[in-house]
């Protein structure tokens, strides 16, 4: 493996904090030291904003083909370093290697490939105006902007941020979560490899309280995308308020899985468990709520729940692990927290609710897949646990089904499992949510709209509107030949 970068990376250099600061990173599977990597405060922020704002300029009016350009090496770059950058996510997060390697890299450059063909394909348009006038849009970049990404996937995350800003010309200031910063420094040292102008990105590690704020307040900041709980999504629109940033939230769900009774058991069962059990829970788009019609629920429950206690839970760098650890010892007891939370209200736990009874697992952040009875109004049924714990609840029409789904703040992803194709359309355009997967979950590509509604946040990333969200629209007016008779009579 390459050796691990744990610097910051402002203005195309690896530099230490201004004060000298550093975070330990941990292998969550035992909760051993990787390494100490630099801590960015407010100083060290300003420099990076002070670098990117330099760097805008040229960056902006370079052809778009050649931003592109860069975008698709990078692409290419993740893909033959695809190995090495799957064992450094997977040993800095938890996620199997497996995993790591097919999905999160994969996707990773997919996404860097597709905005990098976006850079000189995106463009404005031309507005029948009044005769006599040319009014023509432009899609101009914003300027700087923040980039505020989770733990949970933080490779896949900073390709879903960088790629449509800087195809759009931006230049970028990247605070990835301080507990799991090793394949985003990674990528940015790609990134200076390739020939990326200095200061076009710069990666500040650091604290959501400390280097995050002082980012989402920077008035050198135009724009601020964030990606994380809801909590601190309202936080971010506080602190944006000092030069009326634009803000783009990515933030927490509570997905509704929907089994209809005529839906393929097995398809349903299998893709269920992905919805939930893929990288431990940890996903805004889990589908974290089953809600199973009465009629099939003992078959479906009985090989659902015979389903997650096979799983294999254990070493991420295993490649027969099908599940690793959480991301952070924080984190497993507050997933864990809730068995009680569960208990309280009545709900019965169907397996797991632990940490796995395997010695060689016990010093890391392990839960086992954990499948929970509750009521739809239960805590357990409304609140983002964002970890291996999916709540059932069943009903009886699909009325019911409906309102269940609906009945949480959130609206991000959502899926449904049945055979009547008339239904599944109705349900989609009914469900209250950014994505809607039927007969599948989780799918995500780099060109279908991805974000949510109602306290899942707003804003979209992926495809044209990224692009959209990225850049600013500005009318040109050219008076041709117009002929105006004068409002002033001199
Ligand atoms: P979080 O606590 O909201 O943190 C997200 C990021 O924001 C981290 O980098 C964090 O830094 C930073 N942050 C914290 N406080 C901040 C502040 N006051 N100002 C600016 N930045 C601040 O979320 P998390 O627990 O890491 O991640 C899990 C959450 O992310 C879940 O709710 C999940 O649903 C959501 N999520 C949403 C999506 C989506 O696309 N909708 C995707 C994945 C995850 P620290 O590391 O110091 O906390
Ligand atoms: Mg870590």
């Amino acid at each position: 493996m390459k050796p691990i970068q744990n610097k910051l990376f402002i203005s195309g250099k690896f530099v230490d904090a201004c004060d000298g600061a550093s975070i330990d990173v941990l292998n969550p599977h035992d909760n051993s030291v990787i390494t100490r990597v630099a801590e960015a405060k407010a100083a060290d922020v300003d420099l990076a904003v002070q670098a990117a704002a330099r760097a805008f300029p040229k960056w902006s009016a370079m052809a778009a083909a050649e931003r592109g350009k860069l975008l698709l090496k990078l692409a290419d770059r993740i893909e033959a370093e695809a190995d090495d950058l799957a064992r450094l996510e997977a040993m800095d997060t938890g996620h199997p290697i497996r995993d790591a390697r097919q999905i999160d890299v994969l996707r990773t450059a997919a996404c860097y490939r597709y905005f990098g063909g976006m850079a000189d394909k995106f463009q404005g348009s031309v507005v029948p105006v009044e005769p006599g006038f040319l009014n023509y849009v432009q899609r101009m970049p914003i300027g700087v902007v923040g980039q505020i990404v989770p733990w949970n996937f933080p490779l896949m995350f900073t390709s879903w941020k960088m790629g449509p800003a800087l195809a759009a010309g931006n230049t970028v200031v990247m605070k990835p979560a301080e507990i799991t910063p090793l394949s985003t420094l990674r990528i940015a040292e790609m990134m200076a490899e390739i020939g990326f102008p200095e200061g076009v990105v710069n990666i500040v590690v650091g604290y959501g309280a400390t280097a995050g704020q002082h980012l989402a307040e920077h008035p050198g900041v135009g724009k601020i995308a964030f990606t994380g709980s809801t909590a601190v999504g309202r936080r971010i629109v506080e602190a944006s308020k000092g030069n009326l940033k634009r803000v783009q939230l990515e933030l927490g769900g509570k997905g509704a899985n929907i089994v209809f009774e005529d839906a393929d058991i097995a398809a349903a069962v299998n893709g269920s468990a992905w919805a939930i059990f893929h990288n431990q829970g940890q996903a805004c788009i889990a589908g974290s709520r089953l809600v199973v019609h009465e009629r099939v629920a003992d078959e479906f429950l009985d090989r659902f729940v015979g389903l997650a206690k096979s799983i294999r839970v254990g070493d991420p760098l295993d490649p027969e692990t099908e599940m690793g650890p959480l991301t952070s010892a924080l984190h497993r007891d507050r997933v864990l927290s809730y068995v009680g939370v569960a208990r309280d209200q009545g709900g019965s736990i169907l397996t797991g609710g632990k940490a796995p009874n395997n010695a060689g697992l016990a010093a890391g952040c392990y839960v086992e897949p954990t499948v929970v009875r509750a009521k739809p109004t239960d805590r357990v049924s409304q609140e983002e646990v964002f970890g291996p714990f999916v709540t059932v609840t069943t009903f009886r029409n699909d009325d019911e089904a409906l309102q269940i789904a609906n009945s949480t703040e959130y609206g991000l992803g959502s899926g449904l499992w049945t055979r009547d194709l008339s239904r599944a359309h109705k349900m989609a355009a009914a469900i209250r949510a950014g994505m809607v997967w039927i007969n599948s979950y989780k799918r995500v590509n780099p060109g279908s709209p991805f974000g949510g509604v109602g306290q899942s946040g707003y804003g979209r990333e992926m495809g044209f509107e990224a692009m959209h969200d990225y850049t600013e629209a500005k009318s040109v007016w050219v008076n041709v030949d117009a002929v105006i008779p004068p409002h002033f009579k001199r």
